[in-house]
């Protein structure tokens, strides 16, 4: 996997200051009170204790270390939190664009020396009762992280992790599969043409086939073009050819060695033995080396820079006449310094956040672009951080006003200011986001982390997050002026930015499948018959090693006996608010209230269903009551956590063809905020303003772009939407909502030149809303805020819900459940679900030709609801063919970086693939699949695999805000959930056999197939297919 900037931007926006609390509730001897008690000096395995420091606001105790013998640097978050985090991260700074720390992250996973098995990762994801496992390559650095809520299950991963990273096999083969090779296009026909192939090389180029990311690597390389930011670290796809074996061994031995390496543990298991086993396992073998990986400062130049690049043309944009993106992008401080980090970032959310931003109203508003650049704001992933300002989806003639509309908003910031007000909010924001509880706050913390501490910065300073802000606070109150004379230094008297325009080129792709075809021919005709020869040959063993069954015997493993064979119980008590049922969950939430509304759309009219994701997107943002949008924008920052509306489609778990369909609504706040949080509500639904067509087609545009961007990363999940279209009632609204139907609506709508028609839909759709008797609510919060919020729910609901009168629901076929499943039906409140008995699945298969060059493919079919018997072995069918067949053809034979198969909740078995060079054979690896199922090659172990790996997903952690959520939505109980378990644990091989030959042999299934990618002949030409 490959970590662009921009992601590990958003982490850090994105950042949730607390994590998930099983034993939140501190008990006598915490996991951070035990941590306290470690001494600087203190010696331990090898290690010696530098700094222990209590962070109560994070309820941490970071202990920092350092290995005697090779330097590591180690650090310890103690926290009694029992989603226990590991990461290792170690400095990788290429000087070219091969790609090489991105091919070893993936070669190390190859195989080992205690556990020489393909894979292990992805076989431990079987062996595991893991919640987090990945590994991902950064600009500078690679990191190893894993998550266990096990401590045995720990200590396994983190054996097979140590040995991944330090004494990986390396083998040529792996570096074949996984880098790069040349091999015949069909490997068994040595007369077939020779091609590039491997696993890193296809992502790549699916990679720099997305235009945003396309645009923050150039924007990267060009604003550091002294040193290692010049360069791909993922790999430029042509450029990956260049890079050989012996370079990559040599790579290895010089930056994956424990002196270059910062190890980092999270969680309520004790320090000590991590630190006994890492030592003993890894670190003893090893001694001190100089890496020499430092990134130097990049020089700074004396005068500003323009530059100019390409990209494939979009043929999903909005508007295809506007397709230019352009910023200017300005060299920040060190990122070691952490207390002008949290000042430039805070900065730059209160230039460009929000509709009060100065950006936003200089850029956003007058519609220049569709959207922000997708570089934009602070980025503190490098050395030195950068602030980047600019739009994307422009007119080639506004860019020379964009340049001018830049430096007259950064004079007007110098001359202005903020005002006071936002900056409360935005500090506000930060203290919300300490409280609120994420379940995988060790994972959080170690993205926080990694970029300072890569250079040497102080971690634990970083953790000090309130000690900044009061900083902060005074930093203002000594100088008015603060943030100011931060602009006027770092933007207008700045002469190290770089403004970067890219346009697109209808002749792009072309061009890029031309310069590889030259590179491949330079390749080719220096090899004589015999280099040929033993190329097929080569191809042959690579195929013959990955067909035969992988022995992972060597892999620790949990047992299925070690999953824990009930289910924790979640109580929640039942009341109502004027009438409106709502479900109440008691939990520690650390002052925080959430609140959610599912609100039922049985009663909007069909023409309608289409407009209301937008709906959704655009409800909270136009402004209400008294309030113009940016007042609202304020209140909302001042005063909540967040308040966002939704779609929501819940497939029966009893029957396929009946489903509840609605809006959510949600939002937190700290409970003294509770009025105001109620009254935003009432003002949104009671008196929206929906007559600002000018900020109704802000909005669209932002939308239609964001919805355009995300299908090259999420392309597997709209291929799946679109196959399940037809098959069930469900099904045909997720498409409506959710999938490439909605996306062409979209950018219908943005190219509207009048959008009065969409104003009208509003109102409309708001009116089918919040009426008490199609309606019920949830709160989450600690017991002793529940009467208060009670009473204040009640309140609301008299506002809102009390005097409104419903109109008829549109289907004939409603039927009810009751909301409480003790309850008799009728009895007690209900939730009213359409049911199309006569609904008639049927078969299509659908080609969309997009702009990519990889597909995203999918096969879906029709089987049984969650409640059923055989879901639970379908369940295990789809995880078990993943790991043990499909991942094999489609990954490692097929060079898709993914692919596979699911159950998902509305009861279609999926079958799909991620960034996938082939089409239709991708359909035939599904099929074989299937034959491969059936056919009951597969053993006791690869059922217990599948197991824990299911049981891994089902056991994931939930935060207090999400408790009692799967009970309020779908009606699913406890009791259900544990004989969902049961028969989990009772699935056998002949159910697997059965499963495969009874819902998804030929002639068994319905099924639907989609798939999105470039132009493909044998689609066009097979009638079978309706192509888009
Ligand atoms: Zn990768």
């Amino acid at each position: 996997m490959f970590r662009q900037t921009k992601t590990v931007l958003q982490k850090l926006r994105h950042l949730r200051l607390s994590g998930q609390q099983h034993a939140w509730r501190l008990k006598s001897s915490s996991a951070s009170e035990r941590a306290l008690l470690h001494q600087p000096g203190q010696k331990i395995h090898g290690f010696t204790v530098k700094q222990v420091v209590a962070v109560p606001d994070l309820f941490i105790t970071a202990v920092k270390l350092t290995h005697d013998k090779t330097g590591a640097q180690y650090l310890h978050a103690a926290r009694d939190d029992s989603n226990n985090l590991f990461s290792v991260q170690l400095r990788t700074t290429p000087m070219d664009n091969t790609g090489v720390p991105h091919i070893l992250e993936h070669t190390v996973l190859c195989g080992s020396e205690r556990f020489p098995c393909r894979d292990p990762f992805f076989k431990m994801l079987n062996r595991s009762l893991s919640t987090f496992m990945n590994a991902f390559t950064a600009s500078d650095y690679t990191m190893y992280p894993f998550s266990t809520q096990n401590g045995k299950d720990f200590q396994n991963l983190l054996s097979v992790y140590l040995d991944a990273v330090f004494f990986p096999c390396l083998r040529e083969q792996d570096f074949w599969q996984e880098g790069w090779r040349l091999e015949n296009e069909n490997p068994t026909d040595s007369n077939s043409p020779l091609m590039f192939k491997g696993v890193v090389f296809n992502e790549m180029k699916g990679a720099f086939s997305d235009n945003e990311r396309l645009y923050a690597q150039h924007l990267q390389n060009k604003l550091y073009p002294d040193h290692t930011y010049s360069v791909v670290s993922g790999g430029e796809p042509l450029a990956i050819p260049d890079l050989s074996w012996e370079q990559l061994k040599q790579f290895h031995a010089t930056h994956y060695h424990p002196s270059n390496a910062r190890f980092f543990t999270y969680g309520d298991l004790p320090l000590e033995q991590h630190l006994k086993q890492i030592e003993e396992e890894a670190l003893s073998r090893f001694n001190h080396i100089d890496p020499n990986t430092q990134v130097p400062s990049q020089p700074h130049w004396s005068s500003p820079r323009e530059d100019h690049v390409t990209c494939g043309p979009d043929a999903l944009a909005p508007d295809p006449a506007r397709q230019n993106t352009l910023c200017v992008s300005y060299l920040l401080g060190d990122i070691t310094d952490t207390f002008e980090g949290l000042t430039l970032s805070l900065l730059s959310s209160l230039m460009i956040s929000g509709p009060n931003a100065p950006f936003y109203k200089a850029l956003i508003e007058p519609k220049i672009g569709t959207d922000f650049s997708s570089v934009v704001g602070y980025d503190g992933s490098t050395k030195e951080a950068s602030f980047s300002i600019g739009l994307q989806g422009m007119a080639e003639e506004d860019l020379e006003r964009v340049k001018q509309i830049i430096s007259q908003t950064i004079n007007d910031i110098i001359t202005n200011g903020f005002e006071e007000e936002r900056i409360e909010a935005l500090l506000h924001k930060i203290e919300i986001q300490m409280k609120h509880q994420s379940t995988n706050f060790g994972l959080a913390l170690a993205s926080y982390i990694a970029s300072s501490w890569n250079h040497d910065g102080d971690p634990v300073e970083l953790l000090q997050i309130s000690d900044n802000v009061s900083k902060f606070r005074q930093a203002l109150k000594e100088n008015p002026r603060f943030l100011q004379d931060k602009v006027q230094l770092y933007f207008k008297e700045n002469p190290h930015s770089l403004t970067l325009s890219m346009s697109p080129d209808e002749a792009y792709l072309e061009k890029q499948a031309r310069a590889e075809e030259e590179k491949l021919h330079k390749k080719i005709q220096d090899l004589s018959e015999g280099d040929k020869k033993e190329i097929y040959e080569k191809g042959l063993e690579l195929l013959e090693a990955q067909n035969q069954t992988q022995d992972a015997s060597c892999l620790p493993a949990l047992k299925v006996s070690d999953i824990a064979p009930t289910i924790a119980l979640t109580a929640v008590q039942m009341g109502r608010a004027a009438g409106v049922p709502v479900q109440f969950c008691e939990q520690p939430t650390n002052g925080l209230v959430y609140f959610r509304a599912m609100c039922s759309l049985n009663t909007l009219p069909a023409d309608l269903m289409l407009y209301v994701p937008l709906f959704c997107s655009v409800i909270t943002q136009m402004g209400c009551g008294a309030l113009d949008y940016r007042q609202q924008a304020q209140q909302m920052d001042l005063r909540t956590g967040g308040m966002s509306v939704s779609t929501m489609i819940i497939p029966d778990s009893t029957q396929l063809d009946a489903y509840e369909q609605g809006v959510v609504l949600f939002s937190s706040c700290l409970d003294r905020n509770l009025p105001h949080m109620f009254q935003l509500w009432t003002d949104i639904f009671n008196s929206p303003r929906f007559d600002d067509q000018e900020r109704l087609r802000v909005l669209v545009m932002m939308a239609a772009q964001e919805l355009a961007n995300g299908i090259s990363n999420s392309g597997h999940i709209y291929a799946m939407t679109r196959a399940g279209r037809h098959l069930t009632p469900a099904g045909e609204l997720d498409e409506t909502f959710g999938g490439m139907e909605q996306v062409k609506f979209m950018k219908r709508i943005a190219e509207m030149s009048d959008l009065s028609q969409v104003l009208r839909a509003l109102p409309r759709i708001r009116r089918h809303l919040l009426n008490p008797d199609n309606m019920r609510c949830a709160v989450n919060a600690a017991p002793q805020k529940m009467s208060r919020t009670a009473e204040h729910l009640d309140l609301f609901m008299m506002d809102i819900a009390g005097k409104r009168k419903g109109p008829k629901p549109i289907s004939p076929n409603i039927i009810e459940r009751p909301l409480d499943a003790l309850t008799q039906p009728g009895s007690g409140p209900s939730r009213k679900l359409i049911s199309e008995p006569h609904f008639q699945p049927c078969q299509m298969k659908t080609f969309f030709p997009l702009p990519f060059s990889v597909n995203f493919v999918s096969e879906c079919i029709r089987t049984v609801p969650f409640i059923h018997q055989d879901y639970a072995s379908l369940c295990i069918l789809a995880r078990m063919m993943t790991a043990k067949f499909l991942h094999g053809e489609i990954r490692e034979k097929g060079g898709a970086y993914g692919g596979g198969a699911r159950m998902g909740g509305g009861g279609l078995f999926s079958f799909y693939s991620y960034r996938d060079p082939n089409s239709t054979q991708t359909l035939s690896a599904f099929r074989k699949g299937v034959d491969w199922a059936k056919s009951g090659q597969f053993t006791q172990q690869d059922i217990d695999e599948a197991k824990l790996s299911v049981f891994s997903a089902v056991d994931s952690p939930v935060a207090p805000s999400g408790k009692g959520m799967g009970l309020f939505f779908s009606g699913v109980t406890d009791e259900m959930k544990q004989s969902h378990r049961e028969r989990l644990f009772a699935v056998t091989h002949s159910h697997l056999v059965d499963v495969a030959e009874r819902y998804l042999g030929m002639g068994q299934r319905t099924c639907g197939v989609a798939i999105l990618g470039p132009e493909n002949e044998t689609i066009k030409k097979d009638p079978s297919w309706v192509v888009k």
